[in-house]
């Protein structure tokens, strides 16, 4: 069986649990984006030690996404799956051996998940977003764009679950205190994505097989949880669960 936590979402860290329970379980970190004492903490609630995750992916080089990922990888001997790109975004650094890259359509397989990295459109030199699945049940997760392209809603098809960014709401975004500049990036084609545009994503993956729909990396100033879980709700009526994930408590575990 497939299932999922987020342990944060947001602009102060992302990190995502994905796990193949059963007799030996896979354990994949989507994100490291917190501290490593913070990441410990909150994989203990989670009720998992630290060297119980089996590969890292990180989708791109922002600080809210790659935290600790070297120091944790380097002191529990993970490897660390990002793109090329991510990597050269971080300074290239020495990860020890544990560095595999991934690449755009390029299936990575890790125990019994199988893993499938695509291309988004978004500030950062090459990122990548994914879905997994252990053959019964496929997850998607995406976060971090400014827009929705073909390429991304094919990868998506025929998700059980998908873990959605709902970052800002236009209306609270253009009055927010933000400098225009940085109103500008959010909202841009190669930045987050409003409720509005997450909701058409969520209508145009909808199927009869989604089950569960997570709210994800909402923007503290520039929206609402109430927001967030109406547009999803507009988006795909009472076919799916809305759950909406915390910036710090992320969410429960959602089985599939
Ligand atoms: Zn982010
Ligand atoms: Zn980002």
């Amino acid at each position: 069986m497939l299932r999922f936590k987020s342990l944060g979402s947001g602009s102060t860290g992302n990190a995502t649990l994905i796990e193949v329970t059963g007799h030996k379980p896979t354990r994949l970190l989507v994100d490291c984006g917190l501290g490593l004492r913070q990441l410990s903490a909150r994989l203990a609630e989670a009720g998992l030690a630290d060297d119980a995750i089996d590969a890292i992916f990180i989708t791109h080089e922002h600080s809210d996404h790659i935290g600790c990922a070297r120091p944790f990888a380097l002191r529990h001997r993970v490897p660390v799956w990002m793109s090329r790109g991510t990597c050269e975004g971080i300074g290239s650094p020495d990860f020890d051996g544990l560095l595999q890259t991934a690449c755009d359509g390029q299936t990575i397989s890790l125990g019994d998940l199988q893993i499938m990295p695509f291309t988004v459109p978004h500030d950062a030199r090459e990122p990548l977003q994914l879905t997994c699945t252990d053959g019964a049940s496929k997850l998607g997760v995406l976060t971090d764009l400014g827009h929705a392209t073909a390429h991304l809603l094919a990868h998506l098809a025929g998700c059980d679950a998908l873990l959605l960014e709902c970052n800002h709401d236009t209306d609270l975004l253009s009055q927010s205190a933000y400098p225009p500049f940085l109103k500008k990036r959010v909202g841009g084609l190669y930045g987050h994505l409003s409720n509005d545009a997450a909701g058409a994503i969520a209508r145009s993956v909808a199927h009869a097989g989604l089950k569960c729909l997570v709210a994800a990396h909402l923007s503290q100033q520039n929206n609402r949880p109430d927001l967030a879980r109406q547009a999803m709700g507009d988006a795909l009526g009472s076919r799916a669960e809305v759950v909406v994930a915390d910036a710090s408590a992320g969410t429960r575990w959602i089985a599939m």
